[in-house]
This record gives structure tokens, sequence and C-alpha cells, in this order.
């Protein structure tokens, strides 16, 4: 079942405490668009983004907050001086391309940061909130976002592959996903 809006807190998990690296640590599995109305697939889409900006995230995943679905939402700067939102439902990565080293961190795991090896470049296909198919062509910090997220989904955390973690103490200016 997924949870009610009113249900969750708005927190997101840690991986610090034993229960929460529990559902953390555990895969996703596929969103059934037959299990909610599309009215409720909308709340709860409005909900994790919310979440996600309180926590001045760049992207969460579902089971983040304790939703063991495949689902993300992200949002990131388009180049124009805004910004774009994204709501995944099963999402898939394609055509990965050019590995580099990239600055990273997670509201899961707070105050620490490292280096990632990621995929520049990449194409994600998964469903939009409706259902309908989607393919998104990504590079830079979105194709990283998109990375870190099914890493999520996957029950990974970007500390399992990161390169000298680091922990830093005022977190205004990092980005987190
Ligand atoms: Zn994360």
């Amino acid at each position: 079942m997924v949870k009610k809006k009113e249900e969750h807190n708005g927190r997101v998990l840690i991986h610090s405490l034993p229960q929460e690296e529990a559902v953390l640590r555990s895969k996703a599995k596929e969103f059934e668009f037959t299990e909610l109305s599309l009215m409720e697939i909308r709340d709860l889409v409005v909900h994790m983004r919310s979440v996600m900006r309180k926590a001045r995230g760049v992207g969460l995943s579902a089971n983040q907050i304790g939703l063991p679905y495949r689902l993300f939402v992200a949002e990131v700067p388009d180049g124009h001086g805004s910004t774009k939102f994204y709501a995944i439902f099963n999402p898939k990565l394609e055509k990965l391309e050019d590995k580099e080293l990239m600055d990273e961190g997670c509201l899961s795991v707070p105050g620490v940061y490292g280096q990632v090896e990621r995929y520049e470049k990449l194409i994600l296909k998964g469903q939009d909130a409706k259902g309908k198919p989607v393919k998104i062509k990504a590079w830079g910090l979105l194709a990283q976002v998109f990375q870190h997220e099914l890493g999520h989904l996957n029950g990974e955390l970007f500390i399992d592959k990161a390169k000298q973690l680091y922990e830093v103490v005022a977190q205004e200016s990092a980005r987190k996903k």
C-alpha cells in the first residue's frame, strides 16, 4: 500500500539508523498504475516534490520516504535560469556514455560528500504520472541525478562506490539528492 500524504511526516530516511537503512537497502518494486487513482498518484508526486524542496535536494526517490516503488522526482537547473521538474515512474537507463568523477551528496547520508564515477550522458526511459512512456536525453547534473536515484531504487547508496568521502558541516551550497 502506498501511504497517503497525511500519514507521512515528510522526513527523509537516513542510513545511519539501522531500521531506516534496511528500507534504503531494499530494491524497490515496479510501480503499478492500477493500484492508485490518477489523483492519488498526483498527490504522491506533489508530496515528494515538497519533501525534496524542503530538504533542498535535487532528487528524491520514493524509498527515501519509505515507499517501496520505482519512482523518483528530480528538479535540476535547466541552464537558462530556471529549473525543470521530473517525476519518473519505472525508470531505466540506456546508452550510457563517457564516465567521469562527479561530486555527490545524498539526503539520506547527511553531511557526507564524495566523488562518484558517473556516466556523463545517457537516455532515461520510464513513465510519467499518467503511465505514458517518456524518453529523456540527459547529460551533466541531470544524468548524474538520474543515476543516483536509480541507485536508490536498486537499494544502493552513493557511499558504496564513492571515492574520497568527506564530511561537510555547512551544507548550504552543496547539492543533495
Ligand atoms: Zn540520495
